[in-house]
């Protein structure tokens, strides 16, 4: 994950920087508008971290020209400013998520990991089980290389049952996790949706535990179907 850091203050960038890099994010820390505005022309970021007040003006322009440009990449506004009508001003301007200084680094941290979930899904395991690959992040789900379409249940379905392969996940805890309200045991919306994924992602992918639940192997048995 690529962050831009727009931020002239030393001390302050310097510990957001290591805060990040800490989480494996890669960080490119300007302290201009300048700079910042090369830097997204020139390469892939995927989130910002912008200061308002810089020695070349305000982040607020910034962020301004970035939407004007229907550019919908997440900024999360950090200032010293903490009047409400700033606060107002930079979320009208765009800004997905606003830091009033001093602000603990742990914090920030989790505020960009959870835009970033939001904005584009970036948080997330890619899950490789036989032919199949299941991305957490983007929703997609893969068979031989074939992307396959799936409803949002059917996809949290089958994440679960992926992300907990060689365990067998019984009907209740399924119905608990998948199907809104649970449902219960007179329901066969479950038993709809392992059909639907069962069509979709090959018939031998989700086996029946009989009387339990579903689970899926990361190994097929020989002579299994
Ligand atoms: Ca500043």
């Amino acid at each position: 994950m690529n962050i831009l850091l727009v931020e002239d203050d030393l001390e302050l960038g310097n510990g957001v920087r290591i805060a990040l890099e800490d989480q494996g994010m890669h960080v490119t820390w300007v302290r201009r508008i300048q700079e910042a505005s090369q830097v997204l022309e020139s390469s892939a970021c995927d989130l910002v971290l912008l200061d308002l007040g810089l020695p070349d003006g305000d982040g607020i322009g910034l962020l301004t020209r970035l939407r004007r440009n229907q550019d919908a990449m997440p900024v999360l506004i950090l200032t010293a400013r903490d009047a409400l009508q700033d606060r107002l001003g930079g979320l009208d301007g765009g800004a997905d998520d606003y830091m009033v200084k001093p602000f603990a680094l742990a914090e920030l941290v989790s505020r960009v990991r959870a835009l970033a979930r939001r904005s584009y899904g970036l948080i997330g395991e890619t899950l490789v089980i036989r032919n199949l690959t299941l991305h957490e992040a983007t929703m997609r789900v893969m068979v031989d290389a074939r992307p396959v379409e799936l409803s949002k249940s059917e996809f949290e379905l089958l994440r679960l049952l992926v992300k907990r392969a060689d365990r067998v996940l019984t009907r209740r805890m399924l119905e608990e996790q998948v199907l809104p309200g649970g449902l219960g045991n007179e329901s066969n919306v479950l038993d709809v949706h392992i059909s639907n994924l069962r069509r979709k992602i090959g018939s031998g992918f989700i086996r029946t535990v009989r009387g339990v639940g579903f689970v899926v192997d990361r190994v097929v048995a020989e002579g299994a179907p």
